[in-house]
This record gives C-alpha cells, sequence and structure tokens, in this order.
C-alpha cells in the first residue's frame, strides 16, 4: 500500500512488485530513507492491480516469481494503457543476456541484476524520472500547440468575435486547469469590461471597476505577464484584503495584450494548484494565445464603441468646444514640441497671436449668440487660410494663436498680413455692414528667441503694441523689427 507520510512531497511513487518480502522490506527502507514513496506487491496480479490504481512513476519489478512471472506480469501492465506510462526496471538474479533482451522486448525499460547495489539502484530510478519528466514536457508542448492551433483556427475561421474570445477562453482554462479564464478589455485606468469568460459564457460587456482589482493594473501598467501563487497573501492584495479573503490558495496569472504598444486587454487565469507555481511553459503559451488574440478583440463591437469614445473624449480634451479649435492646454503642449524640434533641426518657426478689435461692442450691439457666430468664422477662415501644418488654437476669449512650423519671421508678417486681411473684408452673417477686424503680432525663431514661453511673449508684446498702435494692423515685437529690416 502507498505510504502515504511521504505522499505530498515524494520524489515519485515506485511500486515494488516482488514475492520475496526481506528484499522487498529493504528496498522500500531505501526507497522511504530517499524521500520516494512507495508501495508493494507480492506477486503478479496484485502488481497489475497497484499499477493500475496508483499509477506509479516507476516499478520495479521481479523477474521469477510464482504463478505469473515478471514478463508476464511487464506485457499486461503495458497493456493497460495507463494515463501516466510508468517505468518499469526489470530486477532478477538472472544476470544473463538473454533474460535482459526478453525483459526490455517484453516492454521494460531497463534492467537491475540482483543482489541490488543501493546507488545503482536509486540512479537509475532517477534516470528513469529524468526521461519520463522530459517526455512529460514534450506532452505539455504537443496539448499546447493543438490548443493553440485551434484558436487560430477558431480565429480564422469564425467570424463572431464573441465566439472567438468564448473559445480562446475554453481553450486555455482547459490546458491550464484554470477555475476560470476570462478576458477583459482595458479602457481606462481604472475601467475594463469582461469579453469573455469560460465558467460563464453567457457574460458580456461586463464592466469591472478595476480599482478592485490591483493585480490587473498592475500587469497593464508594466505590460509584462504577473503571476501571484497567493491571492489572499501578496503585498498587491493588501488593500483589498477583505475582498480577497475567500481567495486563500486561489493562484491568479495576467498576461497583458499588448498592440502598438498599448495594452487593449488582458487574459486572466485563476487556478487552485496547491502552491504549484505556473510554469514557464503555460506563461509562454498564454502569450502566445494572447498575441493571437488581438485582432478578435479589437474586431469586438464594445472595442469599437470604446474606441470611439476615448477618441471623443481626447478631442474633448484638447479642443475648444465653440470653435472646434485646439485649446490653450494644447496650444503650449504643440508650441514646446514644435520649439523642441525647431531647435533640433536648426529650422525657423513662426507665431502669431490676434485678438479681435472691440469685440466687446459686436457682444453689445448683435447679442451674444451673434458674437459666438463671429468667433465661429473666423476659427473657419484662420483654419482654412493656413497650411495643413499650421496650429491654429484658440487662446483666449476672442483671442486666437497660429503657430507657423518652419515659417520665418517674414512669412509669419505676411502670412498674417493675408489673415488680418481676410477677416477684414469677409462678410459675417447677421452683422449688417460692420467690419470685423483683428490686431495681429509676430515673433518666430530664431531671432535670439531662447524658449517656447519668450516666443509667445515677445507675439503678445507685438499685438499689444498692434493695439497700441490703433488697431487693424500687423506688429512685429521691436528687437526683431531691427532684424528683419
Ligand atoms: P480690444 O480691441 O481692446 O481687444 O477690445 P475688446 O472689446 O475686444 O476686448 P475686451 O477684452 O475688453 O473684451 C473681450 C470681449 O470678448 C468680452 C467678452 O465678453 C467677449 N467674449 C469672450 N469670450 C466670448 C465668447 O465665447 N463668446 C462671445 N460672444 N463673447 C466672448
Ligand atoms: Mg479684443
Ligand atoms: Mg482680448
Amino acid at each position: 500500500m502507498p505510504n502515504n507520510a511521504a505522499a505530498g512531497l515524494s520524489k515519485g511513487r515506485i511500486l515494488i512488485i516482488d514475492d520475496n518480502r526481506t528484499n522487498t522490506a529493504m528496498v522500500k527502507d531505501v526507497l522511504l530513507a530517499n524521500g520516494f514513496e512507495a508501495l508493494s506487491a507480492c506477486n503478479g496480479p496484485d502488481g497489475i492491480g497497484a499499477a493500475a490504481e496508483f499509477n506509479p512513476a516507476v516499478i520495479l519489478l521481479d523477474l521469477i516469481m510464482p504463478g505469473m512471472d515478471g514478463i508476464a506480469v511487464c506485457r499486461k501492465i503495458r497493456g493497460l494503457n495507463l494515463p501516466l506510462r510508468p517505468s518499469i526496471i526489470v530486477v532478477s538474479v538472472k544476470n544473463g543476456k538473454d533474460a535482459m533482451v526478453e525483459a526490455l522486448q517484453s516492454g521494460a525499460d531497463d534492467f537491475i541484476v540482483k543482489p541490488i547495489h543501493e546507488g545503482e539502484l536509486l540512479s537509475r530510478i532517477n534516470a528513469q524520472l529524468r526521461i519520463a519528466e522530459f517526455y512529460k514536457g514534450i506532452e505539455e508542448d504537443k496539448k499546447n500547440l493543438e490548443k493553440i492551433l485551434s484558436i487560430t483556427n477558431a480565429i480564422s475561421s469564425t467570424l463572431d468575435p464573441s465566439e472567438v474570445l468564448g473559445i480562446i477562453v475554453k481553450e486555455v482554462a482547459e490546458a491550464t486547469n484554470a477555475v476560470r479564464c476570462s478576458i477583459v478589455l482595458i479602457v481606462k485606468d481604472d475601467e475594463g469590461y469582461v469579453l469573455a469568460s469560460h465558467d460563464d459564457p453567457g457574460v458580456k460587456d461586463l464592466r469591472l471597476d478595476l480599482s478592485k482589482y490591483p493585480e490587473i493594473r498592475e500587469a497593464v501598467a508594466t505590460k509584462k505577464v504577473l503571476t501571484i501563487d497567493d491571492m489572499a497573501a501578496h503585498p498587491l492584495t493588501e488593500k483589498i484584503k477583505e475582498q480577497v479573503k475567500g481567495l486563500k490558495g486561489m493562484s491568479v496569472l495576467i498576461m497583458p495584450i499588448v498592440f502598438n504598444d498599448d495594452v487593449l486587454g488582458t487574459i486572466i487565469l485563476r487556478t487552485r494548484r496547491g502552491g504549484r507555481r505556473f510554469s514557464d511553459k503555460e506563461k509562454t503559451f498564454c502569450n502566445v494565445v494572447a498575441n493571437a488574440s488581438f485582432h478578435a478583440i479589437k474586431n469586438a463591437r464594445l472595442f469599437e464603441k470604446v474606441t470611439r469614445e476615448k477618441e471623443h473624449l481626447r478631442e474633448m480634451a484638447i479642443k475648444d468646444q465653440l470653435t472646434s479649435l485646439y485649446n490653450h492646454n494644447f496650444f503650449y503642449t504643440r508650441l514646446e514640441e514644435e520649439f523642441e524640434r525647431a531647435v533640433r533641426y536648426e529650422l525657423p518657426l513662426g507665431l502669431i497671436m490676434m485678438d479681435i478689435d472691440d469685440f466687446k461692442k459686436i457682444n453689445d450691439t448683435y447679442g451674444h449668440r451673434a458674437g459666438d457666430g463671429v468667433l465661429k468664422d473666423i476659427s473657419a477662415l484662420i483654419k482654412k487660410s493656413g497650411r495643413k501644418t499650421d496650429i491654429v488654437a484658440r487662446y483666449g476669449g476672442e483671442e486666437f494663436a497660429v503657430i507657423l512650423p518652419h515659417t520665418t519671421l517674414k512669412g509669419s508678417f505676411d502670412e498674417a498680413e493675408r489673415l488680418r486681411h481676410l477677416i477684414e473684408s469677409h462678410t459675417y452673417a447677421g452683422l449688417l455692414k460692420t467690419r470685423i477686424t483683428m490686431s495681429l503680432g509676430v515673433a518666430a525663431y530664431p531671432n535670439g528667441v531662447m524658449n517656447s514661453g519668450e516666443l509667445v511673449n515677445r507675439a503678445d508684446n507685438a499685438l499689444y503694441k498692434a493695439k497700441w498702435n490703433g488697431k487693424n494692423r500687423v506688429c512685429m515685437d521691436t528687437e526683431e523689427e531691427d532684424d528683419i529690416a
């Protein structure tokens, strides 16, 4: 019978089939002393029964036994087709080559001649275990390849993305013995959606508050696979201790699905494996699956919707609502970028600051709504008149700014003059014959400008000068005026 004391930490389960009880007892002692789990049977039929019931890793099989001999037992065991193929080492007093050949031909893997030498016995058992481990690895690779094949087949032949995701979570769960496998779409730092979960095929677009899932956030932030051996005892889950109380002994693997350096989602595996860590093979497998599944995620309906919303939010953050021009904040971000580029490539960079003249009067005379209409018209005029590479922003209430990459002070001045004329000659809806004019200030890099802040100040000063000198005109910062002359 198995020796259960050593079961948990056993190096392997060894079955001894031998009619000589003294010999059996001696071998058993050696095995137990060396960390193996040992069981024994004293005749062939009992041995076959024990092999089927306990699935040992190695069988030490005596050749000469009353009734059924070792060769017959060996053939019988090989015919059982056990889930884990045991290694059979025949042990015999017969030391002739014929006996050895017969044993190996009947399905044995190795042969030891009695009396047993302890060192030889252990080395031969260990050699068999190494070979078994090697085969187990190959077996696992084969199983994983089959799963990957089935997933890629599903991806190329199934049109419905949610069906594809369902197949992915099912196959991954089977390959890793997971109690749950799910795919989560990452929308924001604290928002995700379960797109598929293998234990609940009905789940769809279930919203997750990611602040309650620090392990997912961690994997998303690092863009690397994260494994936790015990959810209830990991520092990451310290803050959500109460929530993970029930997850004692639960292991988790989170594989980010990365595309273009962006984390689209994660594959999440939960298993109960009694302290056994996720193997490198399992991690590699999940990584291949993650790479294969990003298309399915991108095709998921929710992904499209979320991407549109994200894009909209991004637009809202950088654009002014009334005019659809870039806002003040984004103007500074872009100016900084363009300034750095200008310095790096030694290119000129122009900036025009412009302000509507006496705009208050327009509001007072025609109302605020008409004023809004003017702001929209002027925005459209500036946008339409410039080059594609120019960056137009609403700098303030009735102030605008235009960044002109690759443009000298002279070029910027000409552009400003063109804009001034365009605005002055435009007919504004509902404003009768009222003329609208603007004052503009121009500055450009290099002309001694040290940084983007100074460029803004100089253009602003020039604008102030235009106002001071009577409005409806373009001015340049005085220092620069000397340069251009
Ligand atoms: P100046 O020629 O010196 O620039 O005179 P101004 O009247 O244009 O300048 P001021 O700064 O005195 O007034 C700006 C006006 O612009 C006041 C404000 O109500 C108006 N304004 C700012 N934002 C908006 C807006 O979004 N819509 C409308 N209709 N008016 C706006
Ligand atoms: Mg004004
Ligand atoms: Mg103003």
